[in-house]
């Protein structure tokens, strides 16, 4: 498939050939424009299927940002967990937030269960540091006792030095929810039979005559709702959504097919995820190689050797694999918000904005979409209780935000090395 992929991006290479879709020709008139077909857009224009006109504008090709490019392990729950909600939103809507989330999942593995995307239960969260026992273990319980969620259990760090094949970890916890999937197969088939148009751009809105007017070099789109995505690639037609969202970039690599020595690594065939601040995420692909993301910067532009970046952070979990060929690395921009909770709102009259996942779009994503659709229909409920959660402005607006932020991330991720 083609470079708007990643150069290097295995979920294109081990995903079918993707169907294109043509750009815009000319002005048409819909009820929705969706601008974006990562999760969040195909989510929204799939609920709208047959109850609404839609039609999704992509500049590039479906799943090409973010949602083509990541780790593909589902998360359950918010970004941040229930006790950090129930502090910061209050009881109710930390409920609510935590309902959202499970209904989410559900969302998710409706599309798994209907898309051939190689969906694979479990999910292992790894303790980079001695300690932690104890909280991981009052978060089971709160899970348990508050919320009904009864998918988490220890593991001790013997246990899960025999399952991952690595006695880097202290311990950690396995939530039986959780899982991984190839996204990008699970982008395509979201895309089967929506109108898209791909390689078009949307530029800018306005309004003329009570419609909302969406123009791109190929076309106009007249609408009456308009829903923008773009986790990490926001432009300035999210207006105030982009003080909020900042985008930075993270790598992954995968391996040569390990061959006898893919029995001794993460023998359930969970993923993985350590509690870096810097993330180490990991798991096996269905043809046994080892999928590792691990790396990350801060500004515009990947760095030229990939492989060499990401196997630094691989030799460190898995020494056995310090010399394995690596076969495919590449980047994607992901959006960070201040709070890591995703910024969801109506930034204008019908005009609505999802971005700033923080890394947990992948189960999210495609369900924000389906509550955008949802708003734009009538039943904004979803989409309120999103917008009420805190996503302040990076300080220093758009210009300064960039060397404080930075000097902020680089010091967490120098924790990580101490
Ligand atoms: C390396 C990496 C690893 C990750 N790992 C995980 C993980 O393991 N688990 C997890 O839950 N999350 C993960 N994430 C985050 C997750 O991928 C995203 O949160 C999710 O895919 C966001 O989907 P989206 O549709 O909102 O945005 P995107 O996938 O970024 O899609 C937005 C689309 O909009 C298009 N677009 C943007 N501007 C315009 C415009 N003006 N006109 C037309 N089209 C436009 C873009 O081309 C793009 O296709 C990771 C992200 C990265 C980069």
């Amino acid at each position: 498939m083609s470079d708007v992929y990643g150069q290097g991006n295995w979920y294109a290479a081990s995903a079918s050939q993707a169907p294109e879709f043509p750009p815009l020709a000319g002005d048409v008139s819909v009820d929705v424009c969706v601008v974006g077909a990562g999760f969040t857009g195909l989510g929204a224009a799939m609920a709208l299927a047959g109850r609404a006109n839609v039609v999704v504008l992509e500049a590039g090709r479906v799943g090409c940002a973010a949602t083509g490019r990541n780790g593909g392990q589902l998360h359950t729950g918010q970004r941040r967990d229930q006790a950090w909600l129930e502090k910061v939103v209050g009881r109710d809507d930390a409920l609510a937030l935590w309902r959202l989330a499970e209904d989410a999942r559900a969302h998710f593995r409706t599309l798994t269960d209907t898309i051939d995307c190689d969906w694979r239960p479990g999910m292992i969260h790894a303790r980079h540091k001695p300690g932690g026992e104890a909280e991981d273990a009052a978060h089971i319980a709160l899970m348990a006792e508050r919320y009904g969620y009864d998918q988490l259990a220890l593991i001790d760090e013997a246990d899960l030095a025999a399952e991952l094949g690595t006695n880097v970890y202290h311990g950690g916890m396995i939530d039986r929810g959780g899982g991984h999937v190839h996204p990008l197969k699970l982008a395509l088939g979201m895309a089967r039979g929506l109108t898209i148009h791909e390689n078009t751009r949307a530029e800018r809105w306005g309004r003329e005559d009570g419609k909302i007017v969406v123009e791109t070099v190929q076309g106009r789109v007249i609408c009456d709702q308009l829903i923008l995505s773009g986790d990490g690639s926001l432009n300035a037609m999210a207006g105030p959504a982009r003080a909020r969202v900042m985008p930075i970039n993270n790598f992954i690599a995968v391996t040569a097919p390990l061959g006898g020595l893919a029995d001794e690594i993460i023998r359930s065939g969970a993923a993985v995820s350590d509690s870096r601040f810097v993330v180490n995420y990991f798991r096996k692909t269905p043809d046994g190689r080892l999928l590792f993301g691990g790396g990350e910067n801060y500004r515009p532009g990947f760095p030229s050797d990939i492989a060499g970046m990401v196997r630094k952070n691989l030799a460190k979990v898995y020494p056995q694999l310090a010399d394995i060929p690596i076969t495919h690395a590449w980047g994607g921009t992901l959006g960070i918000t201040m709070s890591r909770m995703p910024f969801v709102g109506e930034i204008a009259s019908n005009v609505r904005v999802a971005s700033g996942y923080s890394g947990q779009g992948v189960m999210l994503a495609p369900y924000v979409g389906k509550l955008l659709a949802q708003a734009a229909l009538g039943d904004t409920a979803g989409v309120d209780l999103l917008s009420r959660a805190p996503t302040p402005s990076f300080p220093g607006g758009r210009l300064l935000r960039w060397p404080l932020t930075v000097a902020g991330l680089t010091w967490y991720a120098l924790r990580d090395r101490l």
